[in-house]
């Protein structure tokens, strides 16, 4: 009985000696009726059919000293904190895996369904309408549970390896008009950021790939507002893509800094393919070129909420926008002198930043929002050595992240894009300074391992 004992303690212990485990699960999170689709305010009447169907997938990865990471990916337009905190909450008290070692990310399909307490003043919603949205969430919410649920009850021994190519479709959508005001167009010479992480996850055992994970900073937006049936865009093309090529894994796509990117050129179902078959050759190029790097040493995390201040705006503002012409603004404006009377009106947001490193080998930085491609760019600059993954869209989607550059240049990034996501106004102008310094933080709470 003793030995037994001991061989088994030794047994656990070899099991857990060296590498990672990891485990990988994909459930359906299409809608079971039409309901109303999100991203596009012009959109007259609920979702049509289904183009393809939309996915939650949760990957989560394990280190020798027992410290796991879930990564969990949506094809759905945005992901804010009321659902992420309830399910992190509930992956807490069943699994001991703490807030700081999750990372929620939506795709940021403009053809998925309406998410509740996301882009809020939208639409103004029939009760029946109202109550489809409030179902839909609560199943989004178990049905995302389960998956992580599902992904660590699957874990196994496997190895990481990690390669980076690129994709040529985004194009910056920040274009200048003749009177120095910006629009939403294209723009050929604007920052971009083409790269295209790849993560492979292999069994150990059976020697096949489990899961590829892959990234674009790019909005999901090639159907335009006038598409009615649920699909994944560009990114849903480029999964199924990826797990046809692939047969056994399941390939997960997580929205980069791609707030100020759009795909070009957009308005079809064949050009959401062409773009999804580009991504993921991007992808197959990287699995089969040169060997990819070994992904190696301890799960670090870290998870800061930032607090980010809006620009002044008084009581004053509102009541002049309640004669506005958009039906949304006049939402945000009652929204808003509703605070007031409460005597609380909206000065700041707390916002998540969250580092992930593996050893020296691969850190991803999560931003909330819909975060411009400043950020990449620069937080790559500023961490040359960590081979560094930034990731927007993550874990809350208090709306749009302009760079200092982009707030000052304003537009819809800047400016208009509040509206929508029921925000009182543009940030003050510390907002990069203010993100930068809680990144640094984050940074160095993962970097000292
Ligand atoms: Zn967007």
């Amino acid at each position: 009985m003793r030995t037994a004992l001991i061989l088994f303690f030794a047994a656990a212990c070899l099991a857990a000696a060296k590498g990672y485990d990891a485990g990988v699960a994909k459930l359906e999170i299409t809608p079971k009726q039409n309901m109303w689709m999100s991203g596009y305010g012009a959109r007259t009447k609920p979702s049509t059919g289904v183009l393809q169907p939309l996915w939650v997938k949760s990957l989560a990865i394990r280190d020798e000293r027992r410290n796991t990471f879930v990564i969990v990916t949506t094809d759905l337009v945005g992901l804010p904190k009321e659902i992420t905190d309830a399910i992190s909450a509930r992956v807490q008290k069943e699994y001991n895996i703490s807030r700081a070692n999750l990372l929620f990310n939506a795709s940021h399909t403009h053809t998925g369904p309406f998410v509740k307490a996301n882009l809020s003043t939208l639409f103004s919603f029939t009760p029946e309408a109202q109550r489809q949205v409030d179902e839909y969430a609560q199943e989004l919410s178990d049905t995302m549970f389960n998956a992580i649920g599902a992904s660590l009850a699957r874990m196994e021994a496997v190895d990481l390896t990690f390669g980076t190519g690129t994709a040529g479709f985004a194009v910056n959508r920040r274009q200048k008009m003749a009177d120095g005001t910006f629009k939403i167009g294209v723009n050929p010479t604007g920052p971009i950021d083409h790269s295209v992480p790849v993560l492979k996850v292999v069994s150990k055992r059976s020697t096949k790939t489990l899961a590829i994970l892959t990234g674009y900073a790019c909005h999901n937006t090639t159907l335009t507002g006038e598409f009615y049936e649920f699909s994944g865009d560009y990114a849903g093309f480029a999964q199924s893509e990826i797990e046809a090529t692939n047969p056994g894994a399941v390939a997960l796509f997580l929205i980069l800094c791609g707030a100020d990117q759009n795909p070009n050129p957009r308005s079809s179902v064949a050009l959401a393919k062409k773009h999804g078959k580009e991504l993921a050759d991007a992808v197959q190029a990287v699995l089969d070129g040169n060997p990819m790097k070994p992904i190696e040493g301890p799960i670090t995390a870290a998870l800061e909420m930032a607090k980010l201040t809006f620009a002044i705006h008084t009581r004053e503002t509102f009541e002049k926008e309640l004669t506005s012409t958009i039906p949304s603004q006049v939402r945000r404006a009652k929204m808003m002198l509703a605070k007031y009377d409460e005597r609380a009106p909206i000065r700041s947001i707390l916002y998540p930043v969250q580092a992930v490193s593996f050893g020296k080998s691969l850190t991803f930085l999560t931003l909330g929002g819909e975060v411009v491609i400043d950020y990449s760019i620069r937080a790559k600059r500023e961490f040359p050595k960590v081979n560094l993954v930034v990731v927007g869209y993550s874990n809350d989607m208090p709306g749009y992240i302009p760079s200092k550059r982009v707030l000052l240049e304003g537009g819809y990034e800047a400016v208009d894009s509040q509206i929508y996501y029921g925000q009182p106004g543009p940030y003050s102008e510390d907002v990069e300074e203010l993100i930068f310094a809680a990144v640094r933080r984050v940074m160095k709470r993962v970097s000292s391992n």
